[in-house]
């Protein structure tokens, strides 16, 4: 995906080599004592560029981690934050653990126990490398490793800052643990507002209402998303594919109550909801207008791309499309919007909460009662002026803003402006740019360029 995309750039000899490659791997064995024996335990960091500073990118928890995935999920990083023009390099890690076989207690030795590895190799610090909630780990886990970074380097006053998503109590930001699938809806809801872009799908309106999905994962990503786009924009979820069955449901799946379910028994079985089936990589292929893989990678291969019947692919996942599929998929006049855009939300929002932790002050809190003030002064000038009263409809008005509007205004600004320079491309390159993916692989390549050309490299 990246060589289709770095023969549009215009690079000098080397320059594309060099972005490409992984810079550094670091590989951590390590031992914990727990119920009566020790364990070993492997873990990957990767940093795959350092143009900008820190490196940024999640920690996931998984049985089927290896280097080779973690490294190419620090790749993916760097130009996520690249097309987002975030200030950031792009990093990744991982642990080879299945995290329900350890009870929380055990997690938290093991999670600590990771993070002392980390930094003591200088794979952790607010300025150098900055890991994030990724499949498998929670904000749990990020408040953990923020601690045990506290203990180690209590001088520093920027300690926080070594991990995003953490829980709001903890030094972390409103709206980050929902940033991702937010993030998924103000992707597609941009998608819809650009009339040819929809088109090429074959979707006449704007308006999401009334569309049928199909999700894959109810995780942190697929949750949220199908959350928000079932609730706020009438986007009817048809099925949901689960480790433990399929549910579907032809009127609609109520996302709250079938999350609900599932963290309570663990599983979708007996969920009154919809009908439930085993599990079955086929409900990928089941009739529907958008299908939102958000768990894993290789979601989608040469083996059923022919078979999925969406027009619109939105990759909540990272990785869920292989390149075989994506080129029969393209064949098929299937449109995909590409991991590196669709699930940003969540660095966007960790880039806002790194800020905060490093400014020690949270966001509004200068200008919130100053707006308030300002605003009931405006709104009573009017009802002196017009002899009417301020419509109670509009009140929202009379607030100051709060730090979650803040947030979700500011992820929906960066959502905007990063697919207005893809579609941009994608429109003008004269057929250069084959679809939405490679023209955001080649903004993120110019933008990685651009740092090392501003060095002088
Ligand atoms: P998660 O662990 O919270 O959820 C993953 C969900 O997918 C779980 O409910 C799991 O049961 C389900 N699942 C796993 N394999 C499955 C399979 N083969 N079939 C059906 N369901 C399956 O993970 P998450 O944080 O939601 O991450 C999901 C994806 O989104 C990953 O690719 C991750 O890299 C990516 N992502 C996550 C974030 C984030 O902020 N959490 C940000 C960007 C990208």
């Amino acid at each position: 995906m990246f060589d289709a995309a770095v023969c549009q750039c215009d690079l000098p000899e080397g320059l594309a080599e060099k972005i490409k490659v992984c810079n550094a791997t670091y590989v951590t064995r390590f031992g914990v004592r727990l119920r009566g024996r020790m364990h070993t335990f492997t873990g990957w960091r990767s940093v795959h560029s350092s143009h900008n500073r820190p490196a940024k990118g999640g920690i996931r928890f998984a049985q089927d981690a290896d280097q080779d995935e973690v490294e190419a999920l620090a790749a993916l990083m760097t130009y996520k934050c690249a097309l987002m023009r975030l200030p950031f390099g792009g990093s990744k890690g991982a642990l080879r653990i299945d995290p329900s076989e350890w009870s929380e207690v055990e997690l938290e030795k093991i999670t600590r126990r990771f993070a002392q590895e980390l930094l003591a190799h200088e794979f952790l610090s607010s300025a150098s490398n900055v890991p994030a909630p990724d499949m498998g780990t929670t904000e749990l886990n990020m408040m953990w490793i923020a601690d045990e970074y506290r203990r180690s380097r209590p001088q520093d006053v920027n300690a926080l800052a070594c991990v995003t998503g953490k829980p709001v109590g903890g030094g972390g930001i409103e709206g980050r643990t929902e940033a991702t699938g937010r993030g998924v809806q103000f992707a597609m809801r941009e998608f819809f507002r650009h009339e040819s872009d929809r088109g090429r799908a074959g979707f006449r309106d704007e308006s999401l209402a009334g569309l049928t999905c199909v999700i894959q994962g109810l995780g942190n990503v697929g949750y949220h998303a199908a959350k928000f786009l079932s609730e706020e924009d009438g986007v009817k979820i048809v099925t949901v594919i689960e480790r433990t069955g399929v549910v579907r449901n032809a009127d609609g799946i109520d996302i709250e109550a079938l999350k609900t379910h599932l963290l309570k028994t663990g599983s979708v079985a007996g969920f009154a909801g919809g009908e439930i089936s085993a599990p079955d990589m086929g409900a990928l292929c089941d009739a529907c207008d958008i299908l939102i893989p958000a768990a894993a990678e290789g979601a989608i291969t040469s083996e059923n791309a022919d078979g999925i019947r969406a027009r619109l692919i939105v990759e909540a996942a990272n990785g869920p499309v292989t390149k075989a599929a994506d080129a029969i998929l393209r064949e098929r006049g299937v449109v995909i919007i590409p991991d590196l855009f669709a699930n940003a939300g969540g660095v966007v929002v960790s880039y806002f909460e790194w800020v905060k932790n490093l400014s020690h002050i949270p966001f509004g809190l200068m200008e919130r009662r100053l707006e308030e003030d300002e605003h009931r002064l405006l709104a009573r000038s009017l009802e002196q002026m017009t002899g009417r009263t301020f419509p109670v409809e509009n009140s929202r008005y009379l607030e100051g803003r709060s730090e979650i509007t803040l947030v979700r205004s500011g992820l929906d600004d960066v959502m905007r402006a990063a697919y207005h320079r893809m579609t941009t491309l994608w429109n003008a390159g004269n057929g250069r740019y084959a679809d939405l993916r490679t023209a955001a692989y080649a903004i993120a390549i110019d933008e990685v360029a651009e740092a090392y050309r501003a060095i002088g490299l």
